[in-house]
């Protein structure tokens, strides 16, 4: 199978927190990709150093086979943060905006508003959404360029059961469209639910990685790792 993301031996530290230490992992293509692990585990900056935002200390990185990130932009779409939209514009008029940034066709626009089931709500101002919504309008402008994969960090975070949901019922609907996704997460129920490959987190180290029908065996290991999630 393709490889989508290959990460050796990454490395980060934040002065004496070592928040990432010789992790190895690879994402390939068609898979859901679920990193598991407890607060502060080093989720959100393995995936800050894979998209370029943060530095890393030491490793590799390689996307679909080939380092570095550049050039390959397009092929990515990625959601770190909450969503960050003009609250005054519509859902459509705040991805016109995301189409002008990307340089694509405003055609894509319809395409990922009917994907995330918001076209009916297009002409509403992004204020009036509820977390729910504003999330899944987020993920219409990570998918605006026809991404190969998909990286979201923690996307329920915050959500009530409902968006909850509706979140994991999107992501599967994107994966079977022929996107390959990358999501964190502190929750294995939620990993179980939608990943089809995991990588168990703690304290920056890698636990475990593998299928998530293997994992349930070790049920050691996810004990571990689960004594703060
Ligand atoms: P969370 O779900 O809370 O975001 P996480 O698994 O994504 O957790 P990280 O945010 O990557 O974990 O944090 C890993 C470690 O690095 C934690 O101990 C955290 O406190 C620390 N850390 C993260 N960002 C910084 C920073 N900018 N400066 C100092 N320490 C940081």
């Amino acid at each position: 199978m393709d490889s989508i993301l290959k990460i050796e031996n990454l490395q980060k530290k934040y002065k004496h927190i070592q928040a990432v230490a010789d992790v190895s992992f690879e994402v390939k293509k068609g898979s859901i990709f679920g990193l598991l692990g407890p607060n502060g585990s080093g989720k959100t900056t393995i995936l800050g150093i894979v998209l370029n935002v943060l530095n890393r200390d030491h490793g590799n990185y390689y996307w679909f086979g080939e380092a570095p990130l550049k050039g390959n932009r397009g092929r990515i779409g990625a959601i770190l943060e909450h969503p960050n939209f003009y609250p005054y514009l519509s859902a459509e008029k705040n991805l016109e905006v995301v189409v002008g940034i990307k340089q694509v066709s405003k055609d894509n626009i319809e395409r990922v508003l009917r994907i995330v089931e918001l076209f009916d709500r297009r002409k509403d101002k992004f204020s009036t959404f509820s977390l729910g919504m504003k999330q899944r309008l987020a993920i219409a402008a990570a998918l605006i360029s026809k991404p190969e994969v998909l990286v979201l960090d923690e996307p329920t975070n915050g959500l009530d059961p409902q968006g909850i949901v509706e979140i994991r019922e999107l992501i599967l609907k994107i994966a079977s469209m022929g996107t390959t996704i990358i999501i964190s997460s502190h929750l294995l129920d939620e990993i179980e639910k939608i990943c089809t490959d995991v990588v168990i987190l703690k304290n920056g180290r890698l636990l475990l990685a593998g299928k998530v029908g293997e994992i349930n065996k070790k049920s050691s290991v996810i004990e571990v790792a689960a004594d703060d999630m």
